[in-house]
């Protein structure tokens, strides 16, 4: 994948996030406190007037730098708990694709960046599938891409079957308790909602399935 492309995914991401900026502050204001979608929304506003940069300056950038400079520009915007875990995710697959050998990247060097960002995630927020958050959507994906990957070497198809994961492990989270996460204060009044991390980052994956 060229670097313009990455460009192009990002700046999709960044429209995509933005504008469901409503639906995800508002599950956040039902069992968070209300500001996923507008920490969001900075965090993807600043990305964007960086994909300018990032277009003006796409021929010193290789692919681990836009990925780094991405991520600390959400560190330092997005100010909730899901700006350094979308950042580290960034971060990881950077230093992934940066310890790769030469050459051009491969659908098993694309398997073992996302396999460092949701590990990078779950580390960060110390979570596990079922404690409601972002990993409820992330790590069934990374299953059943890896799977996906290992049997037919194809990306576009592989994506589409983490994607189908994924949405069902989004779904999951709303009949269950928060174990993390401002959430989680609320005990058993959390149920009942979608957890907005699992559904940002659902929507993520859904705009970087569309682009590939
Ligand atoms: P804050 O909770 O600080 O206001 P946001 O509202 O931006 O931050 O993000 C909340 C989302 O972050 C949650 O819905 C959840 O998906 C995710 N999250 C919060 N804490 C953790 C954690 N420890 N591990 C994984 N994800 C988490
Ligand atoms: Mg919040
Ligand atoms: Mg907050």
């Amino acid at each position: 994948m060229k670097n313009d492309r990455v460009i192009d995914i990002l700046d999709e991401i960044a429209k995509i996030v933005i504008a469901h900026e409503e639906e995800l502050t508002d599950l956040d204001r039902a069992i968070g406190d209300g500001d996923h979608g507008l920490n969001l929304k900075r965090g993807f506003d600043a990305v964007m007037a960086k994909v300018d940069y990032f277009r003006e300056n796409e021929d010193n950038m290789d692919l681990s730098k836009l990925l780094n400079e991405t991520a600390m520009t959400l560190l330092s915007t997005v100010g909730g708990a899901s700006g350094p875990l979308y950042a580290t995710a960034l971060m990881k697959m950077a230093k992934a694709f940066r310890d790769k050998n030469e050459g051009d990247i491969d659908i098993d060097d694309i398997e073992y960046a996302v396999k460092e960002a949701v590990e990078g995630i779950k580390q960060r927020g110390n979570a596990s599938v079922g404690d409601k958050t972002m990993v409820d959507t992330i790590e069934p994906f990374y299953a059943a891409f890896k799977k996906a990957v290992q049997e037919e070497k194809n990306l576009k198809n592989s994506f589409a079957e983490g994607l189908e994961a994924a949405e069902k492990g989004m779904l999951s989270t709303k009949d269950i308790q928060a174990k993390r996460g401002r959430a989680s204060y609320l005990g058993e009044r959390s149920i009942g909602t979608v957890d907005p991390g699992a559904r940002s980052s659902y929507l993520i994956l859904k705009t970087i399935y569309n682009q590939i």
